[in-house]
């Protein structure tokens, strides 16, 4: 373990000083440094050489870094702490080559569960293995007669089930009938086992909820996985109100190991709550709900994204307002007269389109001011409409990793021309809107190295395509750096905080084994955590 700290130790009486690093401060005024001190309350007091720095923290517990590059603990900016947590309770099949290793992952999982529990699994993918059509319930009965088992498809749009969770649902599923907006496979009138889009309900409908125990234990797998890849921080998007209540409750117990800035589930319990109580924060800083997430529109994959032109895949298709505009505009002015932040999901043109109309019409003169709306992903908009980001001062909240997920696709669902507007990272920047990445786990992985390397390339891990798709718009290992730790901050208000290794700030760093602004961009997604550290603490120590 490097610099003799014990992942649950408390921060030292004197606070601590880390010596023997190359620090990327992001702070201007001091890029760099190589010593790091901070006090009792996990606060940074000095940065600087050695000597200065040593100067200033006498009775600070030392850690040597052993010239590791140091980095201000990293944010991502969009994400899901729950579904995280959720995903990480369920058997994960994602790259299984055959249906016999999803079997044997599944009797691993199997291991840890209660002997009646439900195994929910998930990330199959048939066209993975040599015999590429749909499998079973029979494939699964044979190895799971009783337990009920139930995994989604890769994608989410499709289940897999056995027999025994078949049996638990409701409706009988024999015959012919078929769900509005899904399809139950079927052999003759018997059921395979698969169920399409809707009719995953059927299966969904009779899985138990998830009990309070169940939801401490994701939460704490969560923040363990957040922590071991680098992240410090997280904007939580779509915080419900039992949501806030558990993440309080481990901030209260001392568990939250990661700053966790909560937007309300759209109009909603957690939203009234802000209304009534005012902006949230808890006494540790750890928890923070000052904000709300809406959805204008749906996604591009599944032709939901709300285009202004039909989709060049599907004619006449313009995609899904998820929320009527009448409401999505009053819940937006709802926000206002609260006082609170507002970051609106908007995937198409459309979508972000109706979204800027709706902010200037909400904002009014406000617009000028210090208002930090925001647009979660931006992900296709007409170059019309970029420069009103500038304008309205709205922040773009993107996710690198969902260009390089989406290139082998969305030229065909946008065409060429729309292609110019989206995942336009150095647009943006160019026209002077502020960014702020982050990853939307667990539809990405969550680890911000994937990020860093998806803007700086533009490639698949294979480094496909070469020379990176729609390469204009890459941006600079500097800038994707910023989009996770200054610009991430600055999005939630937080730039006097963290994000920067200056004094004032909380001491929230990252030791890595190599620097991502110097290293090779193709070597960013092999960077290895050394540890990460949170008010001065190590809450993550590589094994
Ligand atoms: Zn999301």
């Amino acid at each position: 373990m490097p610099c003799g700290a014990r992942a649950d130790s408390p921060s030292a009486p004197g606070g601590g000083v880390l010596v023997n690093a190359r620090i990327r401060t992001l702070s201007e005024a001091q890029p760099v440094a190589e010593a790091l001190a901070w006090d009792a309350a996990g606060r940074i007091v000095a940065v600087g050489t050695r000597e200065e720095v040593l100067g200033k923290a006498a009775g600070a517990t030392p850690h040597d870094a052993k010239g590791a590059t140091v980095v201000p603990g990293l944010i991502d900016a969009h994400a899901h702490l729950m579904g995280l947590g959720t995903a990480l309770m369920s058997a994960d099949l994602v790259g299984a080559r055959s249906r016999d290793e999803v079997i044997a992952r599944l009797q691993e999982f199997a291991k840890k569960l209660p002997p009646d529990a439900w195994l929910l699994g998930r990330g199959w993918d048939q066209n993975d293995w040599p015999d590429k059509s749909f499998p079973t319930a029979t494939q699964l009965d044979e190895h799971f007669p009783t337990r009920a088992v139930w995994l989604e498809r890769i994608d989410g749009h499709a289940g897999w089930a056995n027999s025994a969770a078949m049996r638990r649902v409701t409706r009988d599923l024999s015959g012919d009938w078929q769900p509005d907006g899904g399809r139950i496979l079927r052999d003759g009138a018997k059921p395979t086992g698969v169920f399409v889009d809707t009719a995953m309900d059927l299966v969904n409908g009779v899985v138990p909820p998830q009990d309070e125990a169940f939801r401490a234990e994701a939460l704490r797998r969560a923040v363990a996985s957040a922590a071991s890849v680098g992240l410090t921080g997280v904007h939580d998007m779509g915080t419900s109100a039992a949501d806030l209540d558990l993440f309080r409750r481990f901030a209260d117990q001392g568990r939250l190991t990661l700053r966790v800035v909560a937007y309300a589930d759209g109009d909603s319990t957690a939203l009234d709550d802000r209304c009534r109580g005012g902006a949230y924060e808890h006494p540790s800083g750890r928890v923070r709900m000052a904000g709300v997430k809406f959805y204008a529109d749906g996604a591009l994959g599944s032709r939901g994204a709300a285009l202004i032109e039909p989709y060049s895949d599907d004619a006449g298709n313009r995609g899904i307002l998820v929320t009527p505009p009448a409401r999505l505009l009053a819940s937006m002015q709802k926000a206002r007269r609260c006082g609170l932040q507002v970051a609106t999901h908007a995937i198409g043109d459309r979508g972000n389109r109706l979204v800027l109309d709706d902010y200037t019409e909400v904002l009014g003169k406000d617009a000028a001011g210090d208002h930090r709306w925001r647009i979660e992903h931006a992900q296709v908009v007409s170059l019309a409409d970029i420069p009103r980001f500038a304008q309205l001062r709205v922040i773009a909240s993107m996710q690198p990793t969902h260009a390089t997920s989406d290139m082998p696709w969305a030229e065909k669902r946008i065409g060429p021309d729309r292609l110019a507007g989206a995942y336009a990272w150095r647009r943006f920047e160019q026209a002077g809107v502020r960014l702020a990445l982050g990853s939307d786990f667990p539809v990405e992985s969550a680890d911000p190295r994937l990020g860093l390397y998806a803007a700086v390339t533009r490639q698949d891990l294979e480094g496909q395509p070469p020379g990176g798709w729609l390469p204009d718009q890459k941006l600079t290992p500097m800038e994707a750096l910023q989009g996770f730790t200054t610009d991430a901050a600055w999005a939630a208000f937080m730039e006097g905080e963290v994000g920067r290794l200056e004094p004032g700030l909380h001491a929230d760093f990252v030791l890595l084994d190599a620097d991502p602004i110097t290293s090779p961009p193709a070597r960013l997604p092999g960077i290895r955590v050394l540890s990460t550290w949170l008010d001065g603490v190590a809450v993550y120590t590589a094994p």
